[in-house]
């Protein structure tokens, strides 16, 4: 028995809008980890307590204030309730896993996520950590009501909410700043603009021209073709912007008129309409295929809505037209995904425990690659020395040492090609991974609430399907690998958790059996979850 207890610090933090909905409210938020601080016997030398309501400087600096206090006051045990209450950047995440590594005594306890993190904590509770952060900060990018609230207030008083583009600069306040025209640059838009109507310049050589005139951007380097192409077709510079696929007056000073902008716009697309409208398509591009040809669907913007027609064999897509409408594929999709989407918080525990398990064994695959490939490149960096010592005791040519090394060099390269590959395959994996999450949390909530965008039920769209075929009204999806997962793992999922109520339940396990044999080995993570989970319900 340790006579001296350890000193601990809480940190906890809750969200206004949790607050209003549930009733749970800072205090016993705090109670909750006392709770358990005593149970664990630490000692609680202060509490550090954020709402979320507070500005994100203000959450950093009590964040940060913490971090000194206990290094000051010598405090190994931090305690907090989940992940998200404790950061959600990865900014703030460094500085835990620096803490941590600072010395082997330090803890981290994030008590709901049963997670105890130190220095020498295993690879699985690392990344069970890490994938928790990307949690967090996803929600933070895609839910931050705040946030949103007020970018609604700034649109409602005609101000675009974020960094307006080049040829305006940001002035004011904060909480009341505004855009203006920036009198250096304002006249090369101007400029541009005029140069492109004229029809004598192509992207290209619209961007040379400029930069010869002494346009840049605002890193002093070439505006690229790209980037004058955006600039071409933002309303803008007209007296409007463009927010989430909507478009708004504006109460900046235009630097062209409309007529120009139209103008332009005309040239820049071939009499279509604007790009910024094509914009709100890129979710689908590429994906939606003509069911006889297998060609890619042309969209076309027509009086308010998007038309697929397919400009190669033109079959009918609708049941009696050449052309469907978006909106009635996307409401053929989106039915599909509720139907794959998992029905409840039980359900949802039980696919993040698989997931978690299968990130693992991922990862240790890309880990054990990755060391491979780096000791190869070591070894050639050995023999390239040798073989330098050998040239200079002369006993290989030079000819040799060059033809030798060209081929050293060349492997190489191929060598940090591959390693590189390998890293972006293995974000590809976790997105993929985290795109079943995103899934399983929402879903049915974004399908239903009224609150989502309608930009954020298609990125759910595109989340889910690789392939979309269409053809005659008939609509055939193919999934992509992390939602095929999820429509041949959730019904199994279900059928578990009402075996569960049976008292008998060892017999029905050959209905298991057809399933593929990862899913098998999760499998058994899930009855072991669920045998878990009937302590709880
Ligand atoms: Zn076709």
């Amino acid at each position: 028995m340790k006579i001296i207890k350890n000193k601990a610090v809480i940190y906890a933090r809750v969200s206004s809008k949790e607050q209003e909905e549930t009733g749970y409210s800072l205090s016993s938020q705090k109670d909750y980890l006392l709770d358990y601080s005593e149970r664990k016997d630490f000692r609680i030398i202060k509490t550090f307590s954020i709402s979320e309501s507070a500005s994100g400087k203000n959450q950093r600096e009590v964040f940060m204030k913490m971090m000194k206090y206990m290094s000051k006051n010598d405090i190994k045990i931090l305690i907090c309730e989940k992940v998200d209450r404790l950061t959600r950047n990865f900014r703030d995440a460094i500085v835990i896993d620096d803490w941590l590594d600072d010395d082997e005594n330090k803890q981290v306890h994030l008590v709901k996520d049963s997670l105890v993190l130190h220095k020498n904590s295993r690879s699985q509770e690392k990344l069970n950590w890490g994938v928790r952060i990307l949690f967090a900060k996803n929600y933070t990018d895609n839910l931050s009501e705040e946030v949103k609230k007020g970018q609604k207030q700034k649109i409602k008083e005609g101000w675009y909410p974020t960094k307006p583009p080049l040829g305006y600069k940001t002035t004011g306040e904060k909480g009341k700043k505004i855009h203006i025209i920036d009198k250096d640059v304002g006249p090369y838009i101007k400029k541009m603009f005029n140069l492109y109507a004229t029809g004598n310049y192509s992207i290209k050589a619209l961007s040379d021209k400029m930069f010869r005139l002494g346009f840049k951007s605002r890193n002093n380097i070439q505006v690229v073709k790209g980037r004058i192409h955006k600039m071409l077709s933002d309303p803008f510079y007209y007296g409007k912007f463009v927010w989430k696929g909507k478009m708004y007056q504006g109460n900046q000073e235009p630097i062209i008129s409309k007529d120009l902008f139209e103008e332009v716009g005309f040239r820049l697309n071939g009499g279509n309409p604007h790009p910024y409208f094509r914009k709100r398509m890129t979710e689908f591009r590429g994906k939606t295929l003509c069911d006889k040809c297998k060609k890619t669907i042309t969209w076309e913007y027509q009086k308010g809505n998007w038309y697929g027609g397919c400009k190669q064999c033109k079959s009918q897509l609708s049941k009696d037209k050449k052309y469907i409408r978006r909106k009635d594929v996307e409401e053929d999709l989106m039915k599909r995904i509720v139907t794959i989407a998992p029905k409840n918080d039980r359900i949802l525990k039980i696919l993040e425990k698989a997931l978690k398990e299968s990130h693992l064994e991922e990862s240790e695959y890309h880990e054990t690659k990755v060391k491979g490939m780096n000791n190869k490149l070591e070894r050639i960096r050995q023999r390239v020395k040798t073989m330098y010592n050998d040239k200079l005791d002369e006993r290989i040519t030079a000819e040799f040492y060059d033809e030798k090394l060209k081929e050293f060099e060349s492997e190489r390269e191929d060598l940090t090609d591959a390693l590189k590959r390998l890293d972006s395959d293995n974000s590809a994996y976790y997105r993929a991974g985290f795109g079943i999450h995103e899934l399983a949390m929402r879903s049915n909530q974004i399908y239903l609430s009224s609150k989502a965008s309608i930009e954020e039920r298609r990125l759910l769209l595109s989340y889910a399907f690789s392939n979309i075929y269409i053809l005659q009204g008939n609509i055939r999806v193919k999934y992509t690998k992390a939602f095929q997962f999820l429509q041949e793992w959730l019904p199994k999922v279900n059928e578990v958790l009402e075996l569960e109520n049976s008292v008998d339940n060892k017999e029905q396990k050959s209905t298991f059996v057809p399933l593929c044999p990862t899913m098998l080995r999760e499998l058994d993570d899930v009855r072991t979850c669920v045998a878990l989970l009937s302590v709880l319900y």
